[in-house]
């Protein structure tokens, strides 16, 4: 089978967004082993959408959309879409109902126009989209399949999971299933060269390395006649990778690191508090994201002058003085006073430099202590980060919480 991908949208001509859609599409046809050999970008044009659609049908078997499934009389993906296959639409009462209990529990009133996201032709094989208003739907002629999803990546994602996978793996012999390593900690070309012979050597499973913003994941895949089978092929190869990556791989599936962490705090009954200079709040926000986390996290605080540093955490006028606000000594006692005052059993601290002012050839820009206080025990570190002032605060949250969890799972549990 041949797929093209018709990402619509003059926002993606006109360079104001990229087209990320297409690029996830790819990659998850690619999984399936459907080839894509074109895509295009099509403006919010009549004319030159059904052009896109004649194009593409004489090419390819399949054609996916996303993009212009919205209610104004800009998106026309489908209308153009329906006229193409002369196929006529009908309202869908069941999804007017839907999209008018979509408005209802946002507390907003439906608008008349989005009336048009509920027309569909009756050969029309329908997605719901849990995320939005806009359905997607499946349409098939002649041979040919299209289908059609929202542009807003986080409709179209879960849409394309939930029901265009299953749609086309009827297309497939056997079933491809997948499990996700998540690697925190190295990068991808360290975390790639070190398991470089199992991706070289691995056909069934095969395993892919993806990079993510600050985390690897390795995607391995078996192809088998039921599941049972594909997760029995792909033990042997994880436990492999998980030999060579060791703890680095902090997760399965679909998680994040704050899920991570908050898990062991929560299991472990940790009790945590926070105080930020240099991430302001970041730290805070990332570990708040885990849903159970009130039951350990008692307080975060942002100390950005020395006053508040001192007034708050304890830290001693002295240590200032002499060794500066960014320096391992501070990073200590914010840690050990956030620990103190809150009365917790872990004190996280951080203190750098994220610029793009203010550093100096003795401390420069990208370099952060951070302390970590636990059960009357303390540590510190250097790191030195790269990139802009986002990065490196971002960066800085993400390796004070990847040293947490090493140092929970290697230390505090085995006492
Ligand atoms: P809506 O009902 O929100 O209007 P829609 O299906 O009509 O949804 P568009 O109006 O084309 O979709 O795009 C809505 C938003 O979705 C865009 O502003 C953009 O943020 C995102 N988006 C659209 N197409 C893409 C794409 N190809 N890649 C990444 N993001 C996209
Ligand atoms: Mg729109």
């Amino acid at each position: 089978m041949k797929a093209e991908i018709l990402a619509v949208g003059t926002e993606i001509l006109l360079g104001n967004i990229v087209n990320t859609n297409a690029q996830y599409i790819a990659k998850r046809l690619a999984d399936l082993g459907i080839d894509v050999y074109h895509q295009s970008v099509i403006g919010d044009n009549p004319e030159r959408l059904k052009e896109a659609y004649k194009l593409a049908f004489n090419r390819a078997d399949l054609v996916i959309t996303t993009g212009g499934l919205g209610p104004t009389k800009d998106d026309l993906t489908k209308e153009i879409a329906f006229e193409y296959f002369q196929m006529e639409s009908v309202l869908y009462e069941d999804i007017l109902e839907k999209i008018e209990e979509y408005f209802n529990k946002m507390n907003r009133k439906m608008v008349q126009s989005n009336k048009k996201q509920a027309y569909f032709p009756k050969e029309a094989h329908i997605l719901p989209n849990d995320k939005g208003t806009a359905p997607g739907c499946i349409i098939e002629k002649d041979n040919k399949i299209l289908i059609v999803l929202p542009g807003p990546p986080k409709e179209m994602k879960p849409m394309f999971e939930k029901s265009v996978i299953p749609y086309l793996s009827k297309y497939q012999d056997g079933i491809l299933f997948s499990k996700i390593l998540r690697v925190i900690g190295i990068g991808e070309s360290a975390a790639s060269e070190q398991i470089g012979d199992i991706i070289d050597n691995s056909y069934n499973p095969t395993v892919a390395p993806y990079a993510k913003e600050n985390e690897v994941i390795f995607r391995i895949t078996a192809k088998a006649k039921t599941q049972k089978e594909a997760e029995d092929l792909i033990v042997p190869v994880e436990n492999q990778i998980r030999e060579k990556i060791g703890i680095a791989v902090y997760g399965e599936g679909e998680t994040s690191i704050e899920e991570v962490i908050g898990n062991i705090l929560v299991n472990n009954k940790l009790t945590i508090a926070t105080a930020e200079s240099c991430t302001g709040g970041l730290l805070a926000g990332k570990i708040i994201n885990y849903p159970g986390i009130s039951e350990v996290f008692k307080e975060g605080i942002i100390t950005y002058s020395n006053e508040a540093k001192m007034k708050r955490l304890n830290v001693k006028k002295e240590t200032l003085d002499k060794y500066g606000a960014v320096s391992s000594q501070t990073a200590a006692e914010m840690a050990e006073g956030i620990a103190k005052t809150a009365n917790t059993d872990i004190g996280i601290s951080t203190t750098g430099i994220a610029g793009p002012g203010g550093g100096s050839s003795e401390k420069p820009i990208g370099l952060v202590y951070v302390g970590l206080y636990i059960k009357g025990k303390m540590k510190t570190k250097e790191l030195r980060l790269v990139g802009d002032r986002q990065r490196v605060r971002n960066s800085t949250v993400i390796r004070v919480l990847e040293w947490l969890r090493r140092e929970i799972l290697k230390g505090v549990l085995k006492e």
